[in-house]
């Protein structure tokens, strides 16, 4: 995952951006409640003596339907009670243990003034241990009093409430999405909670944490240390995900240093009661301005919501400083500083939620390229099956065609395997001169006669472009410049010259073939005519092996072969067989008068007169040299002679043209029919051969049957 600047916000932080402000508008105004308004107060004028103790004077009205309330906002004091001079002592409050009068979360100290207080006052406050260089007095009036103390309540009620909320979000997070970074978020917005609770003093009223109360102001130094290492190593993590960062071991060994410093505030040591809160703002600032530059860089890489961050994060340590210093009376304390600072640390903590939801975006994304490489390995294991399948169909299904069909039954089968896999309303194949043959294949078969039209009038164009031997898409129309009706998908296949050939695919509407379909149309036709021309070659080769190179007859070898099966079925069913043997007379003298040429003319043309004579249960070849031979099964002698001298009669009445020659042949013909009791043809062979030999004999161009047995 990779974080970018050029993806716009997505939508849950606009949403979340919006949550964000109206949380801000209700800080604000929780926060102005909890404030008195111009002239509910009266002036105090503040005067330290000794050490723990400072004198306070006022005057207040003579009116004495109302009480008044002296009111210090709640800074960490270990003890603070008022005394008059009169020996009027008020309660002591303590910051470290709260009063089971003053509520779980109280906002100040309050004391009631006596009742019959009016005229001019002094007071003395005394305070022990902790910091109270911020502790300003407010007099006003009881109710006013008890108003802002309510409204102080419900703001850190609101506070708290919001971080926890926020808390358990990043929870349900880390568990949703197994990030660590959702539980390094819980980890910090808890530790902020305390922080806060025990910067307010809350933290000492609660039930189960009271005890907190023990480590007095170092406990609050542990918090302060331990919510910036939290916060440290949050940013490290957010800012710098996925790259190495140059100070990444100085930001670690910081967030340790800071942790290890936590242990040792736990360890209450007295002697660091008095400077623990020094060492603990210097490392929080340290910290803070650590997170700040890390920051700055993100926001210079892009890192999303790093300026904002940036910004919350200045605020807040602008904030924490002031307020540390402002605690020791080195800095004017502002009425709203105190709050200020804990609005700062939750606007930071709202902000790194923001930050952090970001990351769903990209969960998303991950999800979304995991589903894209799932469905691509699917398709190719699909397109990988249909190539082995028609692989398999091919191989099986092209063996022992007639070398005409094997195109046809080789493109067959790839629409087939194709449709399923591309799904098209048509699928036409145009081959031309393939394999010495056109054939036209449509599927559905019904559009043929429209598709037949179609293609003789586009014929040019798309041989031009078959022979480009470039896949494209095209639009149809169904008229010139009408609106497009269907797209269409040209697969040249790659055949020789002059042949050509192109695969169209249709779809209707205007949907086009993605690059995956045309590239799966290209590899099933490869392998579709890989197989074909395989098919076609073999049976080529089968072809030459079988028959005669000069005259397209059946080879000596071939005819062996069937001769022999021709016997053995005749025997098994008892039918009889006819050997024809014919030779060609006194055809050395042609060789010798007109040529090797002009005889080999002859031997085509004497053959061709041969074959036109038998049907096609016969079975016809040339023996060797310028002898031929016939099998014909079921006919018995008689039959034989007639078909003989049909043979004789077609080579005498044929006339051979050689250039300018023309010559006339005769042929003596030799027949044996197969005895009964024969299942091998050797006998009836060496019959027929004596028989052509009487032939020749009486003097030629006759015919011959021989007899069951010679004389
Ligand atoms: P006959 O059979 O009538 O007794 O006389 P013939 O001249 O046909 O007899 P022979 O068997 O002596 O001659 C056969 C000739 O056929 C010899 C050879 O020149 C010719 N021959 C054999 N095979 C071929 C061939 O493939 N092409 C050509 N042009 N001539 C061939
Ligand atoms: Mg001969
Ligand atoms: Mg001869």
């Amino acid at each position: 995952m990779e974080l970018t600047a050029s993806r716009a916000m997505p939508g849950h932080g606009w949403v979340l951006a919006a949550c964000l402000l109206l949380l801000m508008g209700l800080f604000a105004a929780l926060v102005s409640a909890t404030q008195l308004r111009p002239g509910e107060s009266l002036p105090v004028e503040v005067q330290p003596r000794s050490d723990g103790v400072v004198q306070l004077r006022f005057e207040l009205p003579a009116q004495v339907t109302t009480r008044w309330a002296l009111w210090f906002p709640r800074e960490p004091v270990s003890r603070l009670q008022l005394v008059a001079a009169d020996g009027w002592r008020s309660e002591t409050l303590q910051f470290f243990s709260v009063g089971a009068d003053e509520g779980i979360l109280p906002a100040g100290y309050a004391f009631l003034l006596p009742r019959d207080a009016h005229g001019p006052m002094t007071l003395e406050a005394e305070m022990a241990g902790g910091l109270h260089g911020s502790l300003r007095p407010v007099l006003a009036q009881a109710t006013d009093v008890r108003r802002v103390e309510r409204s102080g309540v419900a703001l850190a009620a609101a506070v708290y409430g919001g971080l926890l909320a926020l808390a358990a979000l990043a929870l349900a997070l880390a568990h949703a999405s197994r990030d660590r970074l959702f539980i390094g978020f819980f980890g910090f917005t808890v530790a902020l909670v305390l922080l806060l609770q025990a910067m307010n003093g809350h933290l000492y009223g609660l039930p189960g944490v009271r005890f907190f109360g023990l480590w007095q102001l170092q406990g609050v130094s542990a918090l302060t240390v331990l919510h910036a290492a939290a916060a440290l190593w949050l940013i490290e993590a957010y800012a710098m995900h996925g790259r190495g960062y140059r100070h990444a071991r100085l930001v670690r060994g910081l967030g340790i240093g800071l942790i290890a410093l936590a242990a040792v505030f736990l360890l209450n040591l007295p002697w660091l009661a008095q400077v623990s809160q020094a060492v603990s703002a210097s490392g929080w600032t340290l910290a803070g301005l650590a997170v700040l530059c890390m920051l700055v860089d993100a926001g210079r890489r892009g890192v999303p919501m790093a300026w904002t961050l940036t910004a919350a994060t200045a605020f807040s340590v602008l904030a924490g400083v002031w307020i540390s210093l402002s605690r020791h009376g080195l800095a004017p304390n502002g009425p709203l500083l105190h709050f200020g600072y804990q609005g700062t640390a939750v606007a930071f903590a709202l902000v790194l939620a923001l930050s952090l939801t970001h990351r769903i975006g990209d969960y998303r994304n991950q999800r979304d390229r995991d589903r894209l490489a799932r469905q691509d390995t699917e398709r190719r294991m699909r397109r990988e099956a249909a190539r082995a399948d028609l692989s398999t169909a091919l191989q099986t299904q092209l063996n022992g065609l007639d070398p005409g069909e094997i195109p046809w039954q080789g493109f067959r089968l790839l629409m087939d395997h194709l449709l399923p896999l591309v799904p098209t309303e048509s699928c036409i194949a145009v081959l031309r001169g393939y394999q010495g043959r056109d054939h036209l294949l449509v599927e559905p078969s019904d559009a043929l006669p429209s598709v037949e039209h179609e293609i003789n009038h586009r014929g040019l164009t798309l041989r031009r472009q078959a022979v480009a031997g470039l896949a494209l898409q095209q639009p149809v129309r169904a008229s010139a410049g009408g609106p497009a009706v269907a797209m269409e998908a040209l697969v040249p296949f790659q055949m020789r010259a002059p042949g050509w050939g192109v695969l169209l695919l249709r779809r209707a509407g205007g949907d086009g073939f993605t690059t995956e379909e045309m590239s799966v149309i290209g590899e099933l036709a490869r392998v579709v005519q890989l197989h074909v021309d395989q098919a076609a070659a073999a049976v080529k080769l089968r072809r030459s092996a079988e028959i005669d190179a000069l005259t397209g007859t059946m080879n000596r070898r071939t005819i062996d072969l069937w001769i022999g099966r021709t016997f053995t079925d005749a025997e098994r069913s008892g039918r009889p067989v006819s050997v024809l043997f014919i030779d060609l007379d006194h055809f050395k003298s042609v060789n010798d008068r007109y040529g090797h040429a002009c005889g080999d003319d002859c031997l085509r043309a004497v053959s061709t007169a041969l074959r036109s004579v038998l049907s096609d249960a016969d079975m016809f070849g040339r023996y060797g040299g310028e002898e031929f031979i016939a099998v014909l099964p079921g006919r018995d002698g008689a039959e034989a002679r007639a078909v003989g001298e049909r043979m004789r009669t077609a080579v005498e009445n044929c006339e051979v043209r050689h250039e300018t020659q023309r010559v006339r042949l005769t042929v003596s013909i030799g027949i044996a029919t197969r005895q009964r009791g024969e299942d091998a043809p050797a006998a009836a062979v060496a019959r027929a051969d004596k028989a052509l030999y009487a032939a020749k004999r009486q003097g030629r161009n006759c015919v011959q049957v021989a007899p069951a047995v010679f004389s």
